[in-house]
């Protein structure tokens, strides 16, 4: 039996130690720690556990005194999962004292009594500590108030511990959300000092978080063009504080990175105002824009060249339709069927494009293509490709290294007829100086066990270089040389080929030296 005296002194104790853990630990664990040490020492207990709420229902430990064996938990988290009411959210008490009986007799038969406390917030039980003693311990009402405003105590404790936890959470998740975001972010407090500084702006300014922390703004972004007032001048002429509806700001323009390379970006700065209305931080989120330029300069000149490319044969077919129906001349046979034909071959012309341009828009806007897939004799598409070509030239030999046992494949005829069209088409086009053109292929098993056959179009033109390699398949990409703008062409015809190749399961690859000439190899599964 506990003497009162006793009694207050743990009670003191017991105080002390609660409120000791709330000044000088936010640590959820040892704040548990800590009470459910002085509950046990209080009353002299021989064990006991807390429990905090689960977010469904029910109570689940998270701390035990050391003799409550690590395997009885879960039967003892079990009994907890009761306690709670559906209806109300509240404990039942009927169904807890239940509980702690089975508890009492799994744990220890010579368990006498238990003590168990909610912890309380605002009418929500938070948590529960229960104690098991092994004397019979008769605690008077007296002594269930004092003990029930220690487990508030504790309650407290375990609420601003829990508290801080989510904040602490919630702090780290934002700082890992900055930290990995693709853009690159940057907090800059009102003396535009950075005080954050992000993995991708590293990548994009090619300055470490480090060295960038504490430099102001524009000892880092530095522009080598811009396309309008950056953020001092906005600054100057009042921004944030104008009362417009957005109040933030977008700044678009090349940077100069450290190591000296330019970088197309745009910046949006938002500011981040105090309750009291002063600018505490602006907020900078950099994005790489290269590729939209990129998009915009391709697009520009796609429309000057596909209005060319319709232009021309547009313009002879009116010629000769005009001169044709002329009614002061009358001509000859022959010389109808002449104009007729130019008309047909250039109406032809027309088609290509024509035809590449759907197709191109059709794969936007279904994200692929379909394939009508048949067998394919490679042999013999690659011999009429061959043949076409050659009446469209003098300037150029065909050297033809296809072996007539080459498998017959599986795949949609049409689409790769026009992928051999294409590289055929690009090996006469870009070897202006006429040369050898040599059509070949061949068959080889890949590591994987697949069969592949691969065909090639070989030319002794004008070459690509390497920067160029890694583009020309990208759509509407075009080589910006003297030769192809005098050229006809839309950018369209690699980047179909490439769409082409992919969808039968191959790929497409170029080996070039810029004045040698180019090979385009084009392997594909001979089943796809
Ligand atoms: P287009 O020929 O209509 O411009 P393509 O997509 O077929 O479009 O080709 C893209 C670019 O790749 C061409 O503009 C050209 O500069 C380059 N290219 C393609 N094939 C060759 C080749 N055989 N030799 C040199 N350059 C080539």
């Amino acid at each position: 039996m506990l003497m009162l005296p006793d009694f207050r002194v743990r009670q003191r104790d017991f105080l002390l130690e609660i409120s000791r853990a709330i000044t000088a630990q936010l640590d959820l664990t040892e704040v548990l720690r800590r009470v459910l040490n002085a509950s046990v020492v209080m009353l002299s207990a021989q064990m006991g556990f807390i429990a905090l709420r689960n977010e469904n229902a029910g109570f689940y430990i998270v701390r035990t005194t050391p003799n409550i064996k690590d395997d009885l938990i879960s039967a003892l988290n079990l009994s907890l999962k009761e306690v709670i009411t559906d209806e109300d959210n509240q404990i039942d008490f009927d169904i807890l004292n239940e509980k702690l009986g089975e508890m009492k007799t799994l744990l220890d038969p010579r368990l006498r009594q238990s003590v168990a406390l909610p912890f309380i917030i605002a009418g929500e039980p938070l948590g529960l500590l229960v104690v098991f003693l092994l004397s019979p311990f008769a605690a008077s009402p007296n002594d269930v108030q004092i003990l029930q405003s220690f487990a508030d105590q504790a309650a407290i404790a375990v609420h601003n511990a829990q508290l801080y936890t989510r904040i602490d959470h919630e702090r780290k998740r934002l700082a890992a959300i900055l930290q990995y975001s693709a853009d690159g972010v940057m907090l800059l407090e009102p003396d535009l000092r950075i005080s954050r500084f992000n993995r991708a702006l590293e990548r994009m300014t090619a300055w470490t978080a480090q060295e960038a922390i504490g430099c102001t703004h524009d000892e880092i972004i530095v522009w080598q063009q811009l396309e309008q007032h950056d953020l001092k001048d906005a600054m100057m002429n009042g921004w944030p504080y104008q009362n417009t509806h957005d109040d933030t700001l977008y700044v678009q323009g090349d940077l100069l990175r450290r190591d000296g390379l330019p970088l197309s970006i745009g910046i949006l700065y938002a500011p981040f105002f105090g309750s009291d209305g002063r600018l505490v931080n602006i907020i900078a989120n950099v994005r790489d824009i290269t590729n939209f330029r990129r998009a915009q300069e391709m697009q520009s000149v796609f429309i000057s060249s596909i209005s060319h490319e319709l232009k021309t044969p547009v313009a002879i077919i009116k010629g000769y339709a005009a001169t044709l129906r002329r009614d002061d001349v009358t001509w000859d046979a022959p010389t109808v069927q002449e104009y007729s034909a130019v008309i047909e071959e250039e109406s032809d012309r027309l088609t290509e494009p024509i035809q590449n341009l759907l197709i191109a828009s059709k794969i936007q806007a279904e994200r692929g293509i379909s394939l009508d897939v048949g067998d394919v004799w490679l042999v013999e598409l690659l011999e009429r490709a061959v043949e076409r070509f050659k009446t469209q030239t003098d300037k150029h030999q065909f050297v033809f290294n296809v072996p007539p046992d080459l498998p017959v494949i599986r795949g949609d005829e049409v689409k790769l007829r026009q992928v051999v069209d294409n590289l055929l088409s690009n090996a006469i086009k870009y070897s202006p100086n006429g040369g050898t053109t040599e059509v070949g292929a061949y068959t080889h098993t890949q590591p994987t066990g697949d069969n592949f056959v691969t065909l090639y179009v070989r030319d002794e033109g004008v070459g690509i270089s390497e920067t160029d390699q890694e583009r020309i398949f990208e759509r509407f990409y075009r080589v910006d040389s003297k030769l192809s703008r005098k050229t006809q062409g839309t950018g369209l015809g690699l980047f179909l080929a490439k769409t082409i190749v992919e969808a039968h399961k191959g790929m497409i690859r170029v080996e070039s030296k810029v004045g040698q000439g180019s090979t385009f190899f084009v392997s594909l599964p001979v089943a796809v």
